[in-house]
């Protein structure tokens, strides 16, 4: 079994990354600037929001972070995204979410400079990348497609299912394996065949939040498992939405959680910080 390690690849590709960074500065003196928009005390959110802080810095990258707290009006952050919006020293603006429920997601995403959506989540950037032109695309199935290239998984004419079709993950996962030529089949809380769907599938990518949900389901000898869950249990253990070693010696090839997807979520937007810089040199 081939252990797709995220880890590993995410350090690889962000000392590439820093190098150019750094060669830029030393010509420009300038450098890319992401700014993180974290709103309330939502404990995961600032595990996030620090990991992704602390990248930027190892890398070289320039970066805020904007912190409101939970109560804050609509107004008061779009009036924030858009000095961001204005900020030449910025090329990234990131939102965590999830946000408070008394905030339009859409709105506060549409209000974004398209060009500094380094999540991928501004409608321009999903009809461009639904139409397969260049766009920012969301960083955790960039990330997967970039661990799938690296370990030479052949996507080409293979069955692939994608369980859970979230904007931030499962659609965007689909349309990106569609686009690298593979047959998908995407999987939700309606489906009702699932264990037949998991039997058929030479590729498939878990990412609905469940400690452990693939854990019954018969699959293919040599399938490919990527685990996009992260889930704390009440002891404090990070489990995936797969059970690793139920599958270890079923797979041909398989993500471990934490150090599977995750950290390669970091590296694309680190990454898609660094287009959308180039994009306005
Ligand atoms: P989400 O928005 O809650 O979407 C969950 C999806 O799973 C939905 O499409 C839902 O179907 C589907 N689903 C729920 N129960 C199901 C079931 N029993 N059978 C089949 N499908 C089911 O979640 P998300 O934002 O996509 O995140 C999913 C997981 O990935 C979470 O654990 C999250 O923490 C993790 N995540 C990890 C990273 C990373 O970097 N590793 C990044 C983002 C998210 P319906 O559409 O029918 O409701």
């Amino acid at each position: 079994m081939l252990l797709l390690d995220g880890k590993k690849l995410s350090e690889k590709r962000l000392s590439a990354l820093k190098k150019e960074v750094e060669e830029h500065y030393e010509k420009t003196k300038t450098r890319p600037g992401l700014a993180v928009i974290r709103i309330g005390d939502n404990p995961a959110s600032k595990v996030y929001v620090g990991k992704k802080v602390k990248a930027c810095h190892d890398v070289g990258i320039h970066s805020v972070e904007v912190l409101f707290p939970e109560s804050v009006s609509e107004e008061k952050v779009l009036t924030e995204v858009e000095k961001l919006n204005r900020d030449p020293a910025i090329n990234g603006i990131l939102i965590q979410l999830p946000i408070p429920k008394h905030l339009s997601e859409k709105v506060l995403m549409e209000r974004m400079n398209p060009k500094k959506d380094v999540d991928g989540f501004h409608p321009l950037n999903r009809g461009k990348f639904l139409a397969g032109d260049d766009a920012l695309i969301p960083c955790t199935p960039l990330g997967i497609m970039n661990l799938l290239k690296e370990y030479k998984i052949e996507i080409k004419g293979k069955s692939a299912l994608v369980i859970g079709r979230s904007l931030i993950v499962g659609r965007p996962m689909s349309l990106l394996l569609d686009q690298a030529g593979a047959t998908v089949t995407v999987a939700h809380s309606q489906t009702k065949n699932l264990e037949e769907l998991c039997e058929r599938a030479d590729i498939i990518v878990v990412a609905i939040g469940k400690p452990h949900f693939l854990s019954s389901q018969k699959i293919k000898a040599g399938a490919v498992i990527i685990d996009v869950g992260i889930n704390r249990l009440e002891s404090g253990k990070l489990v995936g939405d797969v059970d690793f070693e139920k599958y270890k010696s079923i797979a041909s090839a398989i993500t471990p959680v934490p150090g599977g997807v995750g950290p390669m979520t970091i590296c694309s937007l680190l990454e898609n910080t660094w287009k959308s810089f180039l994009n306005t040199q």
